[in-house]
Formats: structure tokens, sequence, C-alpha cells
């Protein structure tokens, strides 16, 4: 009789799992929650300052976009030249997002592939920005975390040295919780009344049950 031939079970997918909510709402801290269960973070606020002072192909463009003034002899970014310039002029600050956004996806994208060989059952993406620039089109999973303003406010205030009117003017320039609640495959509410773990431990068990679907 013919031995049948030997097939490897198939491989489960590795899904991409985004973490996004505005300024103060708990992102970091709900990412802080899903590494310490193993899932590997990415952060592309991090990535993408490390991206700017080390991606040869980042560092020219910005060269060439802000002239030699953007570093400073020992290599290092100099930000509040940079954001001078960006601040008064809409157009470099699309072009310096059209250089490192693409740049971070690209980084993005190995990053999540090595953890996928390795056999990560997803990874999570935290970034503030990832309606806004389209890039939550690339997952396969998007959690909003949400806290009301005011709470945001009086937690920001508590971690950075700024003023109200500072954090309520970045707010004002970010979309919506409503409209960012709109593109949610779950929302944690981190409003300081609702346990935060058990919510991460909810979408982190829908989201093992999405990778067998996948299979
Ligand atoms: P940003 O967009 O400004 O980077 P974020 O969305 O990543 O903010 P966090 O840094 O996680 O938000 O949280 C903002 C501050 O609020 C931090 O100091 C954090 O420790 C605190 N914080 C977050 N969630 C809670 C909570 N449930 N209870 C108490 N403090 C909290």
């Amino acid at each position: 009789m013919p031995v049948p031939e030997q097939q490897s079970p198939p491989t489960p997918k590795c899904l991409r799992v985004g973490v996004t909510g505005g300024i103060g709402s708990g992102k970091t801290t709900v990412c802080r929650i899903f590494q310490s269960m193993g899932i590997p973070v990415y952060d592309a606020d991090t990535w993408a300052k490390w991206l700017i002072e080390n991606d040869p192909e980042v560092k020219n463009g910005i060269l060439d976009l802000f002239g030699p003034e953007a570093y400073n002899e020992a290599g290092s970014y100099q930000r509040a030249f940079i954001a001078g310039i960006v601040f008064q002029d809409p157009a470099k600050l699309a072009a310096l997002n059209a250089l490192v956004h693409p740049a971070v996806e690209r980084h993005g994208k190995s990053w999540h592939e090595e953890w996928a060989n390795k056999g990560a059952p997803y990874t999570v993406k935290e970034a503030a920005l990832m309606i806004e620039s389209g890039t939550y089109k690339h997952l396969d999973y998007l959690i909003v975390v949400t806290a009301p303003v005011e709470v945001r406010v009086e937690r920001v205030l508590r971690r950075d040295q700024t003023t109200e009117e500072q954090v309520r003017a970045r707010i004002n320039q970010q979309i919506t919780e409503a409209d960012r609640i709109k593109f949610a495959t779950f929302v944690i509410h981190n409003d300081g009344k609702r346990l935060l773990i058990p919510q991460v431990w909810q979408a982190h068990r829908l989201i093992l049950k999405q990778t067998l679907v996948q299979i």
C-alpha cells in the first residue's frame, strides 16, 4: 500500500495588531501589559527616532530637506531646529512625514517578519497616528485605547513638563475619540474605573482565537 506523503501542519499566521489612541489615553501602559504577557511590541515613535539618526536614506532625505544644520557634528538630530521649521511650514512637515513614516513602515514590517519566523502568534505595534496616516490598513486587528479628555489631560500634566493649554491644543489637533473608535476592532476603556488587565487579556484571547481561524 502506498505510504501517504507526509505533510507538515499549516503554520498559523502571525497577526499584526495595532494599538493607538489619543495623547495620554494609555497606549504605552496597555502595550506594557501585552509585553508582560510575552507579546513582542514595536514602539513606532522610538523606532522613528532611531531611524532618523541611523538610517542613511532617511538621514540623507532630511539633510536634503533642511540642510546641514539638521544634524550636529556628532550626528545627533537637531529636533528643536527642525520643530521650529515644520511648526511654521506645513509643506515641510508633510515632506518630513513622507520620509519618516514609510521608513518606519518598512522597518516595522521586517521586525514583524522576524518575530513571525520565531513563531510569535502576533505582534503589537504602538503608534499615536495610525488612522490619520492610513497605516491601520496594514493591520489585522486595531485596538483603540480610550479615556475621557479630562482624565487624559490630568494624566499628561502629571507625567510631562507641559501646560494644560498645550495638552488641550494637542488633543484638538488629533481626530476625535468618536472618529477613532469607528476604526477599532477592539476598544480598551482606560477611564480609571474599568480594570485594564482584564480588558487586555480579553483582547489577547480574541486575537489568539483569530490566529487559529487564519490557519
Ligand atoms: P502619549 O500619547 O502621550 O505617549 P499614552 O497614550 O502612551 O500617551 P501612557 O503614557 O500609557 O499614555 O499614559 C499616560 C500617563 O497616565 C502615564 O503616566 C501612565 O502611567 C498614566 N496612566 C495610564 N493609564 C492609567 C490608569 N489606568 N491609571 C492611572 N494612571 C494611568
